[in-house]
């Protein structure tokens, strides 16, 4: 029987050593039976003296790592799993700072560790199209506070653009330009057709009664909701990601803006869930390669 935890001692005792955090891989990945990535094959056996495998089929050898963020990082497997405990459980995230404080390892090295988990939580491949009632809105976050205009068009601010599903998840996006080509295609990109879609007046988003169901709220004449036709669940994270922003960063870059935005998405959408279940949440998404070959070896 697997234990739980509720608390950072619990899981500290949950993942005593390496080998706890290689088991709890092995469950979560293959649900106990190693299974070759080379060729799927599961006609494999462990090495005795490592942790390491070897199939039958292609003769080639893995770990239960390979093919996941852990395998090119020199870092422990329990510090990741730390790590990752420390940015899920925390409802505010965690400072590259403080995490090099909490594991002990150079400030370089938690930068790095931390950007992994943000690429991680901003890997949108596999994810699900949003279905139901899909509230979309705009908002603009950085840039200059003194002197910018408001709203669309406001100058030096980043858009970001977003999508939530009534009662279910948010994607959020920062976005090149606000025009309909840019946000149509995003929604028909994320968002099952047929669905009902909640947005304002916005010019952008008319057409989108082509392939939805388009209700419209009228900002313009102050109507901001007609029975069940709003966007006030979105305007609600709107509000929250910009207060998260401005706690932590004054003025994010654009790079930046999109791994946090990832991150913003990731907290948003379990903040209803237990510590274990987030952790479990970011822990699937471990199961990628980074692409970006520039992130060095920390150790
Ligand atoms: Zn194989």
């Amino acid at each position: 029987m697997t234990q739980k935890f509720t608390s950072l001692i619990e899981f500290l005792e949950r993942f005593k050593d390496e080998e706890d955090c290689r088991e709890y891989l092995v469950q979560m990945r293959w649900r106990g039976v190693p299974e070759c990535p080379h060729c799927k094959s599961t006609k494999v056996y462990e090495y005795q003296s490592r942790p390491i495998y070897k199939c039958r089929d292609c003769n080639r050898q893995f770990r239960v790592t390979t093919g996941t963020v852990f395998e090119s990082s020199n870092l422990p497997l329990r510090k990741w799993f730390l790590a990752m405990y420390l940015l899920s459980s925390n409802k505010k995230g965690i400072s590259s700072m403080q995490l090099a404080r909490e594991l002990k390892i150079t400030q370089k090295s938690a930068w790095y560790l931390a950007h992994k988990i943000r690429e991680m939580l901003n890997n949108k491949a596999a994810l699900k199209k949003l279905r139901g009632i899909v509230e979309v809105d705009e908002t603009y976050v950085g840039g200059k506070r003194r002197g910018s205009k408001r709203g669309r068009g406001a100058e030096h601010k980043t858009p970001v653009f977003g999508m939530l599903e009534r009662n279910g998840t948010l994607r959020i996006m920062p976005v090149e330009k606000v025009n309909g080509k840019t946000l149509k295609g995003l929604i028909s990109g994320n968002v099952v057709r047929g669905s009902t879609i909640m947005s304002d007046e916005f010019k952008a988003y008319n057409g989108l009664n082509k392939f939805y169901i388009h209700k419209v709220v009228q900002h313009g004449i102050k109507e901001y909701v007609r029975g069940n036709v709003h966007v006030n669940s979105l305007e609600g994270a709107w509000s929250l990601l910009k207060r998260s922003i401005r706690g932590i960063y004054h003025r994010p870059s654009r790079k930046y803006l999109d791994n946090y935005c990832g991150e913003f998405e990731f907290r948003y959408n379990t903040r209803k869930k237990c510590i274990e279940m987030r952790f479990t949440e970011l822990m699937k998404c471990s199961k990628i390669r980074l692409k970006h070959i520039d992130i060095r070896r920390t150790g």
